[in-house]
């Protein structure tokens, strides 16, 4: 096996597609071979140099990724807090409980007078009522005896 040949495995072991095989004639070649070992170290360098640029456009590509998201969400979650529960719809909500349990109360208030004033004018009612039956029963009592027979009293 000749240089060239190596030079073709040297890649491959950088390209991670040698055997175990390959790889420990591949290192023997090396340690005797300077041309090779320089071919070695400068194939590695440039895979190395191509994975650091890998490595910087993946990371440039997940920041500008990740940027895009950020662009993408603040938007999202201010549309979001403006359309959930905005403050000053809870304010006009809380304001319009506040009015319709105030006018609610003044009305239990008012209510509560036409009761109390039902009841003044029941008992007024009822005080009459009893005077009006006491007074016919002073008439019945008043009135001849075979007169109640006829028309039982219902006290
Ligand atoms: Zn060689």
């Amino acid at each position: 096996m000749n240089c060239d040949d190596i030079k073709l495995i040297i890649s491959e072991y950088i390209d991670n597609e040698l055997t175990k095989e390959k790889e420990a004639f591949l290192f023997t070649h090396l340690s005797s071979c300077t041309d090779c070992r320089e071919e070695f170290k400068m194939q590695n360098s440039i895979r190395y140099e191509m994975e650091i640029n890998q490595k910087e456009v993946s990371e440039q590509f997940e920041r500008r990724v990740f940027e895009s998201i950020q662009k993408q969400e603040q938007p999202l979650i201010k549309s979001w807090i403006t359309k959930s529960t905005p403050a000053y719809i809870n304010y006009a909500l809380g304001f319009v409980i506040i009015i319709i349990s105030l006018f609610s109360f003044l009305q239990l208030g008012s209510l509560k007078d036409d009761l109390k004033g039902f009841q003044e004018k029941y008992e007024a009612a009822f005080e009459k009522i009893q005077f009006q039956t006491q007074q016919i029963n002073l008439m019945m009592n008043s009135m001849p005896a075979v007169q109640i027979i006829g028309n039982p009293v219902k006290m």
